[in-house]
């Protein structure tokens, strides 16, 4: 069970749809405590902010489902000295809970507005491990890498090649990938020069652009 007590809203979030569909990493479900969602959201979605669904965030983009969040941040399986490279900075929602169980952000945004605000949510919570990127997320962060974990919060085909070579060993890259309607996330996992792809999970998420997106 979890100890702290914040506000009663974003507790009830965090244990009827995520602790109750049996997600029980603890560090996961601190951070999804202490990252309050409603910080995230345009005025016009505050009333919604714990909902159990994507809420939109402008430039038809979305915050994704709170589980999800979850779900794939318990999948990079994040032990506290990682460097993550995130694609689809969106609102920072999913970059704020890698900030505070990685030891640094780096993040890709292809909507420049979007990442202005998210820029500004994630400075005024005082995270100051990220770094934030304008530009085709899809190509990853050559100039950075190798990374130990890449997320992936848009839909791609399959994982984008670049992301393969930007992987540390061992290391890990999730992403959702197939088109509107029928969409897996898939896990690949690279140790000792051995790369395993996972794919399970169905679900619903925005579609990646970019020279090896959609
Ligand atoms: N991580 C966000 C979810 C954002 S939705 C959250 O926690 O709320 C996915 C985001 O991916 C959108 O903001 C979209 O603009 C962005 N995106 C789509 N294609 C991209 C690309 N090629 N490079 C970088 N970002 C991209």
């Amino acid at each position: 069970m979890i100890a702290e007590t914040p506000r009663s809203s974003l507790l009830q979030m965090v244990r009827s749809q995520i602790e109750a569909r049996g997600l029980r990493d603890r560090r996961v479900l601190e951070a999804m405590l202490t990252v309050d969602r409603a910080e995230f959201v345009p005025a016009s979605e505050k009333a919604y902010a714990y909902d159990d669904r994507p809420l939109p965030i402008g430039a038809g983009q979305t915050i994704s489902q709170p589980y999800m969040v979850a779900l794939m941040t318990a999948e990079l399986e994040l032990k506290g000295d990682e460097r993550v490279l995130e694609i689809g900075t969106g609102c920072g929602y999913q970059t704020a809970i890698l900030a505070r169980l990685a030891r640094e952000v780096w993040t890709i945004e292809v909507v420049p507005e979007l990442v202005m605000d998210a820029w500004h949510t994630l400075e005024r919570l005082g995270l100051s491990n990220i770094r934030f990127h304008v530009g085709d997320g899809t190509l990853g962060w050559p100039d950075e890498s190798l990374f130990d974990r890449i997320l992936g919060t848009a839909a791609a085909p399959d994982i984008p090649s670049p992301w393969i070579e930007e992987l540390a060993d061992p290391g890990v890259a999730l992403l959702p990938i197939g088109p509107l309607g029928s969409q897996r996330l898939l896990k690949v996992t690279l140790r000792d020069g051995e790369l395993t792809r996972r794919e399970f999970c169905p679900c619903s998420f925005v579609l990646m652009r970019g020279r090896h997106g959609f």
